[in-house]
């Protein structure tokens, strides 16, 4: 007699949902570009926002960084003290990387989680920082936003309220876009208006296979 597998066999399970690391130096329309990216309905993990919560609800981080900064890390309702955090690592380029040793591994078992419930075949992570940390290692194809230098400055001063050489001390940090631009998989340049940075950012999305 013949079998009846249709309601024994296991559903096939959902392919794991390819991973595109979205970044760019200050003020280049990262995060405008990862709301487009949203209302065209993928999801986007935001891995400087993350950061921030997970300091606030991730019990063994906490005692950790309390172990390396001391108690005053929280305050009295047991908020991560960013003021007193900044203080400490200012100038302490030793302890701001064994701050980071701290974090950057919890961001990434959170972002590990977050995309073990995401059901889209397509999905993206906001982060800064992908080519300075290899993050583009871990990720399908990368993808970068730029814009020129005096263009992105502008933003940022009409965004934050900040002046020239505020922005400039920032830029000059970061690593130099042309280096990015030659790491990335993707790029979209963001040198004009926001209509246009949508449409390049529909036509790029749909393009990756
Ligand atoms: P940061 O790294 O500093 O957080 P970002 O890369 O996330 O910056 P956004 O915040 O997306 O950059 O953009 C910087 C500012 O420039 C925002 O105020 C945004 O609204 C504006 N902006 C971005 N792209 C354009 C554009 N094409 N035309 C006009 N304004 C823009």
């Amino acid at each position: 007699m013949e079998e009846l597998h249709s309601e024994t066999q296991q559903a096939e399970p959902e392919p794991a949902p390819k991973i595109i690391g979205l970044t760019g130096g200050i003020g280049s329309g990262k995060t405008t570009v990862a709301r487009f990216i949203e209302e065209f309905g993928f999801p986007v993990y935001y891995s400087d926002e993350r950061a921030k919560a997970i300091v606030n609800e991730n019990e063994d981080l906490k005692i950790k960084i309390k172990e390396l900064l001391g108690e005053e890390s929280y305050d009295e309702n047991g908020l991560y003290d960013r003021k007193f955090v900044a203080s400490k690592v200012f100038n302490n380029s030793d302890i701001l990387e064994q701050l980071n040793e701290i974090i950057h591994p919890a961001v990434r078992i959170d972002f590990e989680d977050w995309v073990s419930r995401q059901s889209k075949y397509l999905v993206f992570k906001e982060t800064a920082l992908l080519f300075e940390l290899k993050l583009n290692r871990q990720c399908y194809k990368s993808l970068l936003v730029t814009a020129e230098d005096n263009i992105r400055a502008k933003r940022v001063m009409d965004r934050d309220n900040k002046t020239y050489r505020e922005v400039e001390a920032v830029m000059e940090k970061q690593m130099p876009e042309r280096d990015k631009i030659k790491m990335a998989d993707c790029i979209i340049y963001n040198n004009t208006n926001l209509q246009e940075l949508k449409e390049q950012t529909e036509k790029v999305i749909f393009a990756i296979e």
